[in-house]
């Protein structure tokens, strides 16, 4: 299902909604004016056939099933609101550790790891390689590499605020040296701008992805989208000429390791 078009006004939203709906008629607006009224974290809800869908302006979007009545539908469109300001609070850099400070310096300054800062810009910072697992993770969500665009991406991802344990720790990837996510279970995976010159063996770049939110892998070729059936098959991938596998990582995702038995 595709989404509101830009911006996501009253209008553009019913629209959505009607388009969207099986019974054009079930589609019925649930009037919030507080939500409606924000001009940063607010949007619009209605109701189309059993379904409650909340659009925030800001693109974020979600879809419930319609509870059926009107207080507890308010009450969803007040969560996704609190939802929304959370991920849209001003985040500075004062509010986030040494350790995120030092990988976001990293990443503003296009150095690959937060060992190629100078010493007094990561002091706190006791294991390179931890900060390293946080700078790979902020730049696969940060669109642009600079400070705010981090800060942002930190503000609506919980989770990535934490400093990183003891056994987060990325290594140099064994092709390039950058440093890659994969230890302690994939000691030999491959880093983020080593892994999209993936081929299968017949040369053709390959992409890997779950074929549904539980798992399973697919391949499929990078030029045409048809499904690569060797890389489904057996995983082999070769990189600058490197072989390597290619498949399903265990907390979902895709990895690329470079073969170890051969
Ligand atoms: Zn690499
Ligand atoms: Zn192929």
């Amino acid at each position: 299902m595709t989404g509101v078009e830009p911006p996501v006004t009253r209008e553009n939203v019913r629209a959505w909604a009607t388009e969207t709906a099986q019974d054009a008629t079930t589609v019925v607006e649930i009037v919030h004016a507080g939500f409606n009224d924000d001009p940063r974290c607010g949007g619009f809800a209605f109701v189309c056939d059993r379904r409650l869908a909340i659009h925030a302006v800001d693109g974020g979007f979600r879809e419930s099933i319609d509870p059926g009545d009107d207080p507890t539908r308010t009450a969803a469109v007040e969560d996704y609101w609190r939802t929304v300001q959370h991920r849209s609070r001003p985040l500075a850099l004062d509010d986030v550790s040494a350790w995120h400070r030092a990988a976001i310096v990293t990443l503003e300054a296009g150095l690959s790891s937060v060992a190629d800062l100078a010493p007094e810009l990561r002091t706190d910072v006791t294991d390179t390689a931890r900060a390293d697992a946080l700078l790979v993770r902020l730049r696969r969500l940060t669109k642009e590499p600079t400070a705010s665009g981090a800060l942002r991406a930190l503000a609506s991802t919980d989770w990535l605020l934490a400093v990183p344990g003891e056994h987060d720790r990325a290594h140099p990837c064994p092709l390039c040296g950058r440093p890659a996510l994969g230890p302690p279970r994939y000691p030999t995976a491959v880093c983020d701008d080593c892994y999209p010159r993936s081929v299968c063996g017949e040369g053709r770049p390959v992409m890997g992805y779950n074929t549904s939110l539980g798992g399973g892998f697919e391949a499929q070729h990078a030029d045409d989208r048809s499904v690569c059936a060797q890389v489904t098959r057996d995983g082999v991938v070769w990189v600058d000429g490197q072989e390597c596998l290619m498949g399903e990582a265990r907390f979902g995702g895709v990895v690329v390791s470079v073969r170890q038995d051969t």
